[in-house]
């Protein structure tokens, strides 16, 4: 039990299976860790509820979830889960929930952008004034943070879900994504690696073709994000970026895509997140200092 004068902070990253919750303190030190499996919403946002009320009172909750989430606050959806095909997840509310039952202010954005942030903050994007986040793992999403802030605005961005060029080789292969087919998570992601080749990346062939071309697609994205915004920094990283070596391949193919244009070499703003296991729970966190 925390004391009851204790500013206890209240997160949750919320994924398609597993709910993590935590508890900080003012600081963002994480002082109490909890997870439960991901079934219906009542099930799930029931059980996380319980575990709340038996830490105490919370001041505040900062909520890092899966998308499309409606962060409009004008919306009477605002904090709802949208279309999604995870099944019974389509207009959940996430957020009311919890504002109503603890009885304290809540932030909600995507984990994504709860990680952009925190990484802006903590990690790999500390000191420079703009940032983007991609992580490519089970899915492909992307935040920005300008100034300190999340861009946004009608909604959140999708930078999972950009187009691309085919490379030549991958001709046979329509995609993973159920809506584009061959958009950057269609093609990146972990599941469109294992139904090309049956295997993770990080278990083919260092350097080999099969990592050569998801490099590729990495860099076109790069290259496509640093001519938008210009980013200061652009970190990469979720499952797939764990591949020993990647990020450097991504780094030549950048470079060669970007063909000398950009003032800064593509290559000089990659890197790789600087949080670690804690980075979803911190993203929450950082939304929570949004309030
Ligand atoms: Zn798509």
């Amino acid at each position: 039990m925390i004391p009851a004068m204790t500013q206890s902070i209240g997160l949750i990253e919320a994924g398609g299976t597993k709910f993590v919750l935590g508890l900080a303190d003012a600081n963002g030190a994480i002082v109490a860790r909890h997870r439960i499996a991901t079934t219906t919403p009542d099930e799930t946002i029931a059980a996380a509820l319980q575990w709340f009320q038996q830490q105490g009172p919370i001041a505040r909750m900062g909520i890092a979830a899966f998308g499309p989430l409606d962060l409009d606050r004008a919306s009477p959806h605002w904090g709802h889960v949208l279309s999604t095909p995870k099944p019974h997840w389509s207009m959940a509310d996430l957020a009311g929930p919890f504002a109503r039952i603890l009885g304290c202010p809540v932030a909600i954005d995507t984990d994504v952008n709860g990680a952009a942030l925190a990484e802006s903050k903590w990690g790999a994007g500390q000191g420079v004034r703009s940032c983007v986040y991609l992580t490519i793992g089970t899915g492909v999403g992307g935040g920005a943070v300008i100034n300190g802030h999340i861009l946004g605005g009608a909604g959140h961005p999708e930078m999972g879900h950009m187009r691309l060029d085919r490379h030549p080789d991958d001709r046979a292969y329509f995609g993973y994504c159920s809506f584009h087919g061959g958009c950057l998570e269609g093609l990146a992601c972990g599941p469109a690696i294992l139904a090309r080749w049956g295997k993770s990346l990080s278990d083919l062939p260092s350097g080999g073709a099969e990592q050569q071309m998801i490099a590729w697609y990495l860099g076109q994205a790069v290259v496509s994000l640093q001519a938008i915004l210009a980013p200061a920094r652009i970190i990469l990283g979720g499952g797939v970026m764990a591949t020993p070596g990647l990020i450097d391949l991504v780094r030549t193919h950048a470079d060669g895509l970007g063909k000398g244009y950009f003032a800064t070499r593509p290559a000089d703003i990659l890197t790789l997140p600087g949080l670690g296991d804690d980075a979803g729970l911190m993203g929450a966190f950082a939304l929570s200092q949004t309030i």
